[in-house]
């Protein structure tokens, strides 16, 4: 299974549940979703002629729409041979569930890396049962890429982009249709850091409990 990689480094992981912890960052290129608020649109088409070679796609400095095609064996080796030392790997596009993920995330797991995933939660996810799931959920009515039950069942930490009232309300209509007792995390993050969003994200995490997520990686300038 080869998947094809915007990107790869090492950092910090900047929002949600795993705040704080060195990371390591794996983009996948692709995703047909069209968030409003995507601050990675570069990765949305995967061009032919923006194929480079895999052995370039770690020595990116800058964002853009370059990919290169890599094996679980070629990652792991990139991995060991820059001597990164994060133990924790996310998985991120793009849409990384385009793609069958359980191949590459169980073999992280064997060399003893834990794996996230962060997903919009329109496709079918496919990876180990180990792996963390982060569901940014894309609640709007597309046609073609609507919410999959599937996809918010399996997550572990439902991580939800608000702007105004009306996206907490779908959001509360969202997990109504959950009826497990699984114990998902919820947090709402303000998007672009607006003012009026962010008081309304405090506001509503303390009424219902639920955590604030900022993203920290932008205010601190780190990828
Ligand atoms: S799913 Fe992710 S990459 Fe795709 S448009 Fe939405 S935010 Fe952007």
């Amino acid at each position: 299974m080869q998947y094809p990689i915007n990107a790869i480094f090492q950092t910090l992981q900047g929002e949600g549940v795993y705040v704080g912890v060195p990371s390591i960052f794996i983009r996948l290129q692709g995703c047909p979703v069209g968030c409003q608020w995507c601050d990675t649109k570069y990765t949305w088409n995967k061009l032919s002629h923006k194929e480079i070679s895999w052995e370039s796609i770690p020595l990116k400095i800058s964002n853009n729409n370059s990919w290169g095609l890599a094996d679980t064996t070629e990652i792991l080796d990139t991995i060991t041979n820059l001597g990164w030392t994060a133990k924790h790997v996310v998985i991120t596009g793009g849409e990384p569930c385009l793609y069958d993920l359980r191949p590459l995330s169980i073999a992280l797991q064997a060399t003893g890396l834990t794996c996230q995933i962060e997903t919009s939660g329109t496709h079918a996810i496919l990876c180990s049962m180990e792996t963390w799931v982060t569901v940014s959920p894309k609640i709007k009515k597309n046609k073609n890429h609507s919410l999959l039950h599937q996809a918010l069942k399996r997550a572990d930490e439902i991580k939800h982009p608000v702007g105004r009232q009306r996206d907490i309300d779908a959001l509360v209509n969202c997990i109504k249709t959950i009826t497990d007792e699984k114990k998902r995390i919820i947090l709402l993050q303000p998007i672009n850091h607006i003012t009026s969003a962010i008081q309304l994200c405090i506001k509503t995490c303390i009424q219902k409990n639920w955590r604030l997520s900022i993203q920290t990686h932008k205010y601190i300038n780190i990828p």
